[in-house]
């Protein structure tokens, strides 16, 4: 069964964005994956179709009413796909979620607006919270799309080259080492000679240094800790 991602949404229109072009485009017309979107708003029933109202204790925005959301969920999320909820509150994306999230049958994505979601509708249909980043967007939307891009990316068949990936920032643990193509000469700046030598195992040896020192200047965090030197 392809991967199926079902959104939920007061803008479907902005789905599949950039996810209609290029490799995940093509990987959708060809079926390896679906996308489909529900209006969050068809389910109010009022005559104004009222989604959100103002936040119990006061304070500034709206907040996403459970129950028309719960009713959103519940017109779709009747099989086993995660069912995550975008939120800056949620547990940072890594690329091993991504991949587990690869191996699952599609997911169910909850887009939040306003202020939020009210907390009881996470609780009730168990919203599992996923940030793409410590900033706060103004929707949900964009961070759908981005979580999608790196699902769908790594989806069997998606990527032509079935060896990019393997080598990328992040799938090594660190963080992926400089690249070069032609011209040999660009600004007075060469590509360097191990490079153009033939001789694997060296460039091996030279992109698993690039590898390591870059990530040691960037992002040391992504570094196992270091041993601590015992103290007497
Ligand atoms: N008041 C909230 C922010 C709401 S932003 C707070 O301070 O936590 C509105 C919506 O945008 C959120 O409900 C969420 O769906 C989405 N969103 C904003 N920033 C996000 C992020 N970093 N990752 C994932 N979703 C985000």
């Amino acid at each position: 069964m392809p991967f199926r991602a079902t959104i939920l949404t007061l803008y479907p229109e902005m789905f599949p964005g950039h996810l209609g072009h290029s490799l995940a485009g093509k990987a959708m017309e060809r079926g390896q994956w679906s996308l489909e979107t529900v209006q969050t708003r068809d389910f109010a029933e009022d005559k104004h179709r009222t989604v959100d109202d103002t936040p119990a204790g006061g304070g500034a925005g709206m907040v996403l009413k459970p129950d028309i959301l719960a009713k959103a969920i519940d017109s779709v999320a009747s099989d086993t796909r995660p069912r995550l909820l975008m939120s800056p509150r949620g547990k940072p994306l890594t690329q091993e979620r991504v991949r587990e999230l690869a191996e699952a049958e599609g997911v169910v994505i909850v887009c939040g607006r306003f202020e939020g979601v009210d907390q009881r509708v996470i609780d009730a249909r168990q919203l599992e919270e996923v940030s793409i980043g410590d900033y706060i967007l103004s929707g949900g939307e964009p961070a759908a799309l981005t979580l999608l891009d790196a699902v769908v990316r790594i989806l069997p068949g998606v990527m032509g080259n079935v060896h990019s990936g393997t080598h990328e920032s992040f799938e090594t643990g660190l963080l992926e080492h400089p690249h070069y193509t032609r011209p040999q000469v660009f600004e007075g700046r060469e590509i360097p000679a191990v490079l153009t030598s033939g001789n694997h195992a060296a460039i091996d040896k030279w992109r698993h240094e690039q590898a390591l020192a870059l990530t040691r200047e960037r992002r040391p965090d992504l570094l196992p800790a270091k041993p601590q030197p015992v103290t007497k």
